[in-house]
């Protein structure tokens, strides 16, 4: 059992999904992005994740200067989904 303590409150992968529309948004305030770099450095499904976030919003065009719809995160949780089913 490690107890040590941590500055830095750490995401969840579920959590790291919600921000990662943010991140690409630039919306994100700095505590926010730094718990979200950390645990992109942590952890390697997200990684994967972030770069299939990337790929896709690059096929549905350039990222829009407002935030993402409803509609594309949901496209987005799915390819979530899928890349944690392997
Ligand atoms: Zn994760």
């Amino acid at each position: 059992m490690e107890e040590r303590k941590s500055e830095v409150r750490q995401v969840s992968c579920d959590e790291f999904v919600e921000l990662v529309t943010a991140f690409l948004d630039g919306a994100m305030d700095e505590p926010a992005e730094l718990r979200f770099l950390v645990h992109l450095s942590r952890c390697g499904d997200c990684e994967t994740y972030l770069e299939q976030v990337k790929q896709t919003v690059a096929m549905l065009g350039e990222l829009p200067e407002t935030r993402l719809t409803t509609e594309t995160r949901d496209h987005l949780r799915c390819v979530f989904r899928s890349l944690r089913q392997g």
